[in-house]
This record gives structure tokens, sequence and C-alpha cells, in this order.
């Protein structure tokens, strides 16, 4: 079968960092503990257990030791936890994360309501939430109901979310009448490029696979994005979950992967799917 990889797909710099991170600091440091899963996905985390590192859920489960603040940050109220339990502290923070708090923060002084266009379930909305005092989360055109009056509104959007999603949106809340409106842009190019040439091959070919974490948000975009364009798109964690009748009479296959799925996964699914005789 011919295999095509998309060209941009895989560890995004703020992934990279973080594993990075963790690896030094579990050479370092006795009693290292990750705030909710460094990454989504299942393979790394497993692989930074046995080196050591300790996933929890609350700043509360930690009586000594180093945290890890994975890439979608952390929440204002675990960082103020932190401080209070004197714990150490190495953050992996994003930058581009980083940047939508500061710019959420700075909405909030300058006196607009904050407007996140994201998954309000999200890590990363959750920690970008309590930079403002006045926020509302939205998702979909469900949420709408949650703007009401008139004032300033300044509107910043999940980094992973794609731009039409964010324009769409935009365009959904100019309808409602406020006096002003401050939008940023606040997505991240790595995840618009890893979209953009997703769709350019999912276009191509007569099968897709998005490969990564059941529980990534990128990953779940870009699988999103391709079934609008590809109905044989399928997200799949790694090699062992294909199901290889469905690669019967088809010849050729795209491949992309979310920004938490490590090169071997990738790599090993190229491979296997190259040498499978689908006759
Ligand atoms: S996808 Fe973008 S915003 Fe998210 S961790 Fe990677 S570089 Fe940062």
């Amino acid at each position: 079968m011919e295999v095509i990889l998309a060209e941009k797909c895989g560890f995004c710099l703020g992934v990279k960092n973080a594993i990075m991170l963790a690896k030094q600091t579990l050479a370092q440091k006795p009693n290292v503990y990750s705030l909710g899963s460094i990454i989504h996905n299942q393979q790394v985390v497993e692989e930074l257990a046995r080196a050591g590192l300790k996933t929890v859920d609350s700043v509360d489960d930690i009586a000594s030791g180093t945290v890890l603040i994975r890439s979608h940050g952390a929440t204002r109220q675990q960082l103020k936890r932190i401080k209070e339990k004197r714990l150490d502290l190495i953050d992996a923070t994003c930058v581009l994360v980083k940047r939508l708090q500061k710019i959420s923060h700075m909405l909030n002084e300058d006196g607009y309501k904050v407007v996140i266009i994201g998954d309000e379930t999200h890590p990363e909305v959750q920690a970008i939430v309590g930079y403002a005092d006045n926020v509302a989360v939205i998702g979909t055109e469900a949420d709408l109901h949650k703007l009401t009056g008139h004032g300033k509104l300044g509107v910043i959007c999940q980094t992973t979310q794609s731009p039409d999603h964010f324009g769409r949106m935009v365009g959904e809340i100019i309808k409602k009448g406020f006096t002003e409106l401050k939008i940023i842009n606040t997505l991240c190019r790595e995840a618009i490029k890893r979209q953009q040439s997703a769709i350019k091959l999912c276009k191509q070919v007569d099968i897709m696979f998005v490969l990564g974490g059941l529980n990534s948000a990128n990953t779940k975009k870009l699988a999103e994005l391709c079934k609008k364009y590809n109905n044989m798109t399928f997200h799949l964690q790694n090699w062992d979950e294909l199901d290889k009748s469905i690669l019967c009479g088809k010849e050729t296959a795209g491949v992309t992967a979310g920004a938490s799925t490590p090169h071997r996964v990738i790599d090993e699914f190229v491979e296997k799917l190259a040498a499978y005789d689908t006759d």
C-alpha cells in the first residue's frame, strides 16, 4: 500500500519541552509529581512513570517534592496551593499558553469581559479561566446565550481550535451587538500547520489515519477535520488498534498525528502499513 505521511505531524515544541524538562528533573530530583498527565499520550505517560514520575490530580495529594506543570499550564488556584505548601516548581507551561494567560489577565484589567472560544473541560482552558474575573467559555453556538448585555468583550481562543471554528464563533458574537469587541488571535501556528497539512493529505488518499491519544484535544480536532473531507478517517492510538479489514481494496493511505504523538509510534505505523498486503 502506498502510504503518505503529512508534511507536519507529531511532537510540537511545547510537548518536546515538557518531556525534556520531565526527564531532566527526574534525573536530578526524587519525588517528582506531574499535575495531571504530562501529555495526552498513554505510552509517554507510562514511560515517564517507569522513570519515576508520579501523576496526581490535586496539589493536596503531594506531601513534599517537586511539581512539574505540564504544557497545558496550571490554574491560579493550583499555583497558589503549590506556593502555600512550599513545593518546588518546574514550569513546563507552553509559551503560547502563558501568552494566553497574560492576555486574559490584561483584558480583565482593561475592563473587558473575557470570552474564551474553547472546550471548558480542557485543562488549558481551565488554566486560563482563573486569569480573569469576568469570563465566559464558548464551545459552540449552544453556549452563546452566556453572552448578555452590551459591554466590551475581549475574545480569545484555545490554542488548538481550528481557525474556521474561531472565525465562525467570532461571526456569531458580532451579531449579538456588543459595543466593543477586541479579538486576539491566540491560535497555535504549529497546530494550524498540522491541521492544514492533514486536510490537504486526506483529500488525496483512499483512507486516512490520525494517530494520537483519544483524550488529546489537538488529535481529536485533526480527526474531526479530516473526517469532514474524507469519510474513511480513523483516529487510532497505535498499529495494534487497527482493524485490518478496513484496508481491503484501498491503494493509498494518509497518516498524520497529534502534537503529543511520539515519532516512534508514527514510524512503526507507517512502516507496518506500507508493508501490509491488502490483496
Ligand atoms: S500545540 Fe501549540 S500551544 Fe499546544 S503545546 Fe504545542 S506548541 Fe504549545
